[in-house]
């Protein structure tokens, strides 16, 4: 089941059709994309069971975040050896770095991004994880039966305001506005049974510029929610962003940085497929 924001109303999409839940279910569910976390249950089981016939065209600049508006986004630094060589920090082996992007940075998978003043604004696709139950103090065997689901993640982020301060602090630096694109949407557990193996790609103006399985990362998706939870209560609707692989501007030499015109492409296999131009 793919799970999608379409001109901001909460839809189902299927074959490039797409179904306005709100119409279908006879007002059971409203149109609010984000207040559907809540009841995520109910409103997953009613989906199964929907059969739909014909249905809207899809137009992907309609698209918006399959999570518009989470209370709280995680994310997680240094989850690929790889990408934490070629950044130059040390690899976290018994505690991942754990910092937030902040709410207001998120939007939708398709449109444009303001790149900041600086002109050191950098890519990292992530799979992006997206709570459905919440979570205090559970266990890695029970972690999936927390998750709404998975989607595309972009963690933009400008490098110069991230190494600004000493310690690095990287949450401002990562939430300009638009530094959080998520989507095409939210793609559910029966479709995607094993996140730790799934492959992400990253391509700026057509040409590869990360390429790896999540099978790379150190921490995998029911480590990660388990150690969050010790501390913090996830809620339905949060998202966790679980780190990027190799092969980011910051870890070239030179340095390409983002410049408007850009074309930035982030898909992971089985999910889909995004895109942000940058001005
Ligand atoms: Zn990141």
């Amino acid at each position: 089941m793919h799970v999608a924001t379409v001109d901001g109303r909460l839809s189902l999409v299927r074959d490039g059709r797409v179904t306005d839940v709100e119409k279908a279910s006879d007002g059971l569910f409203g149109p609010d994309p984000q207040a559907v976390y809540e009841r995520w249950a109910g409103f997953r089981d009613w989906a199964a069971g929907v059969t739909v016939e014909g249905g809207a065209e899809l137009e992907p600049r309609l698209l918006g975040s399959p999570v518009p508006a989470p209370r709280q986004v995680f994310a997680v630094g240094l989850n690929y050896a790889d990408h934490a060589a070629e950044t130059g920090f040390a690899l976290a082996e018994t505690e991942p770095p754990i910092f937030t992007k902040f709410p207001s940075s998120v939007t939708g998978p398709f449109g444009t991004v303001a790149l900041p003043p600086g002109g050191h604004t950098d890519w990292e696709v992530e799979l992006v994880v997206v709570i459905g139950k919440a979570a205090h103090r559970i266990e890695p065997d029970e972690a999936l039966d927390h998750v709404a689901g998975y989607t595309v993640g972009q963690d933009l982020s400008e490098r110069t305001l991230q190494m600004a301060s000493a310690p690095p602090q990287f949450s401002l630096g990562k939430s300009f506005p638009g530094f959080a694109p998520m989507g095409p949407w939210l793609v559910t557990l029966d479709e995607i049974a094993d996140p730790l193996d799934l492959g992400l790609e990253c391509l700026v103006n057509g040409e590869t510029v990360q390429q790896a399985r999540t099978s790379a990362q150190i921490f995998g998706v029911p480590d990660l929610l388990a150690r969050l939870s010790r501390t913090v209560t996830l809620l339905p609707g949060d998202v966790v962003f679980t780190g990027t692989p190799a092969g980011v501007a910051m870890g070239r030499d030179p340095q390409p940085w983002l410049r408007p015109g850009d074309r930035l492409t982030s898909r992971i296999e089985g999910i889909g497929e995004m895109e942000q131009v940058f001005r």
